[in-house]
């Protein structure tokens, strides 16, 4: 006995996400035909085709957007003369989500890692220094995360910003080999607030 030829490649497609395995891709699949609606999975697999036709990374930032600018990059009550550096959209996420922070962000799209071949021409490093020479910036705050990839970034970064603009980087509290991601709301405020001259 075999599922129809749908499900079963439905199945398949689940599995191609992180942490799905055979069964869990089962059960939502499963879930999906006995508890959505028509209009339910109409909707989402319109979202699904829209992800990548409508969806595009903001020419100034990195971030996310549909329109031509990030929701940031377009807000005037931000100031755009400090930029907070990070390694990833989902980062960025991170630090939006404490709503302390009334700069602008640039998203690398990782960090140099020897391990994984990742060099400095692999992120957005060049554009970053063009931003800071084109935009008369204050600060940049490094926010790379706490570990050696992280940390290998930051120092490179500076060593390219030289004296031209205030560095700092958000370390105090962050332990050290952390990612942002996994640091709770509280210790992420402090190493904010903590961020000292770099
Ligand atoms: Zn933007």
């Amino acid at each position: 006995m075999k599922y129809p030829q749908v499900i079963v490649d439905l199945i398949e497609d689940f599995k191609k996400l992180p942490s799905i395995g055979t069964k869990t891709a089962e059960r939502l699949v499963m879930f999906l035909y006995s508890q959505s609606s028509v209009e339910d999975l109409n909707l989402m697999a319109d979202n699904l085709v829209k992800l990548k036709q409508s969806v595009h990374k903001c020419p100034v930032c990195g971030n996310l957007t549909e329109g031509e600018l990030c929701d940031i990059c377009q807000d005037d009550s931000r100031d755009k003369q400090v930029i907070m550096v990070v390694e990833t959209i989902k980062d960025l996420f991170v630090i939006e989500r404490l709503g302390e922070f009334r700069g602008v962000y640039h998203v690398l799209g990782g960090a140099i890692s020897f391990s994984n071949g990742i060099g400095v021409d692999d992120l957005a490093i060049s554009d970053l220094l063009k931003r800071i020479k084109d935009n008369n910036i204050k600060e940049v705050i490094l926010a790379t995360n706490a570990n050696v990839d992280g940390e290998t970034t930051a120092r490179y970064i500076k060593a390219l910003i030289d004296d031209s603009c205030l560095v700092t980087r958000i370390a105090h509290g962050l332990p050290v080999g952390s990612d942002m991601q996994y640091a709770d709301e509280m210790t992420l405020l402090k190493a904010l607030e903590g961020r000292r001259d770099y």
